[in-house]
């Protein structure tokens, strides 16, 4: 079982690096979401011709289906193509791992930080494909409550470990933006299995990740 000994703890601090860029673009999709944006343009008030605006419905459908592109990938296997056998028995935290998702309600971004833990029971993975699971999530039209049980459930299902901690910290630009304005406010969702359902393991990790939360 799980002891109290030292959690390896780890920090994904270069950025970009997990994005996927996408290279072709479906033309199909990119031409019929143009043509929707051009007419909401013009819906809005703005006049499509003019020279500034002429390449953005297009810059704006790719920009969309890179946002999007969670829906490509399939994380379940992704964690599935890079498990390895392990007897490793301590928390592994993978905290920090910047996030940008859609907010399903206005299609506004949401962004912050997922931080994330696991007790392995015999099988680890590579540190870099967490954060991709957490990519793969984000990159949809989400809320932040099922993105967080998602990655949860992602983790629990593949690697079967003895425990799972997902915690996220956000800020929302259609709170920010619009309706109440709370400029600052970070809203803060977490979902645990196993192991971290024990008090004494889920404090040792929210400690380790620094959130306020106990
Ligand atoms: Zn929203």
């Amino acid at each position: 079982m799980y002891h109290k000994n030292t959690p390896m703890e780890f920090t994904i601090n270069n950025h970009n690096s997990n994005y996927q860029k996408i290279e072709k673009y479906n033309p199909e999709v990119t031409d019929e979401l143009s043509g929707h944006y051009k007419k909401i343009l013009e819906l809005v008030g703005e006049d499509p011709t003019r020279e500034g605006l002429e390449k953005t419905p297009l810059r704006v459908a790719k920009a969309m289906q890179f946002l999007l592109q969670g829906y490509e990938i399939d994380p379940e296997s992704l964690l599935k193509s890079a498990m390895f056998k392990e007897d490793y028995r301590q928390m592994v935290i993978v905290k920090d791992i910047e996030l940008f998702s859609m907010c399903e309600h206005h299609m506004l971004p949401f962004f912050g930080k997922a931080h994330v833990a696991y007790i392995p029971n015999g099988y680890i993975t590579g540190l870099s494909k967490v954060a991709r699971v957490v990519d793969a999530f984000s990159r949809r039209l989400q809320v932040q409550e099922r993105l967080t049980t998602q990655i949860k459930e992602c983790i629990q299902n593949t690697l079967q470990p003895l425990g799972v901690a997902v915690v996220i910290e956000a800020q929302h630009l259609c709170m920010q933006m619009r309706g109440v304005q709370k400029q600052h406010s970070v809203t803060t969702t977490s979902d645990f299995t196993g192991a971290f359902t024990r008090e004494a393991t889920r404090i040792e990790f929210l400690r380790i990740i620094g959130t306020p939360m106990h």
